[in-house]
């Protein structure tokens, strides 16, 4: 054994026992399966949680918009940008639509306020424990990181190529190194055209049905395009006025 895996299966004993000793009886066994199988061994549950859905932000993109169909629109909410600078409301039409984390939509502690969902034990989405919503959660786990595939999408390109099966749905060309995250239907015209759709469906445009990595000639070429469609726009609304 060298001296770096003998500190590791040493630091791994550690954590191990760190870990039965604050693991429930009760815990996901999809969680705990890969916590034990990881080079370094999670010494907590919360970490075990957090490192299964860092994992896994596919699943994590199609778990929360399942909850959030769960929970649906609010009542007399409308996909709206800010105005002023206190109405705690998205600038840009970028950011997903989250009408539970608006101050007049929220359903408060224990809640999620991406999908509105009750959070569990952990930031977890079912109530394993039957101990009911931890009141100091905001978040769920899995939806932190769908979160970030939503808002963020470039940071897991790897594992968005791979489904691709790393090839270039533009060009059917193999994805080059210098490949890049695209929204197939642009966020400016899923704005302009489909915001009053249900807003757990639009989600789904932040979301992995909308993503793309395509090769950045034709990621150029596509926003060549997009910039053009715009303008015209722009022209036409102007014209309207
Ligand atoms: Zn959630």
């Amino acid at each position: 054994m060298t001296k770096t895996s003998e500190w590791r299966a040493e630091r791994n004993r550690k954590a191990l026992a760190r870990l039965e000793k604050a693991l429930p009886a009760v815990f996901p066994a999809v969680v705990l399966r890969r916590a034990l199988a990881r080079p370094f061994i999670p010494p907590m549950p919360r970490l075990a949680v957090d490192g299964y859905w860092r994992a896994h932000p596919l699943r994590a993109d199609a778990l929360a918009r399942a909850l959030a169909a769960r929970s649906g629109t609010p009542d007399g909410w409308t996909w709206r940008l800010a105005s002023g600078d206190d109405d705690g409301l998205a600038t840009t039409f970028r950011a997903p639509p989250a009408p539970y984390r608006e101050k007049a939509f929220s359903r408060g502690p224990g809640h999620c306020c991406v999908c509105g969902q009750p959070v569990f034990r952990f930031g977890w989405h079912c109530d394993l424990w039957e101990a009911g919503p931890n009141p100091r959660a905001r978040w769920h786990t899995a939806c932190v990181v769908a979160w970030q595939l939503w808002t963020a999408p470039s940071d897991h390109i790897a594992i968005l190529k791979k489904r691709q099966g790393r090839r270039c749905p533009q060009s059917g060309k193999r994805l080059a190194r210098t490949a890049e995250v695209d929204h197939r239907q642009p966020l400016y015209r899923v704005w302009s055209e489909q915001r009053h759709l249900p807003w757990p469906s639009l989600l789904a445009f932040w979301g992995v049905p909308n993503l793309q990595v395509i090769n950045r000639d034709a990621h150029v070429a596509k926003c060549a395009i997009e910039a053009d469609e715009r303008k015209r726009w722009r022209a036409v609304a102007v014209a309207d006025i």
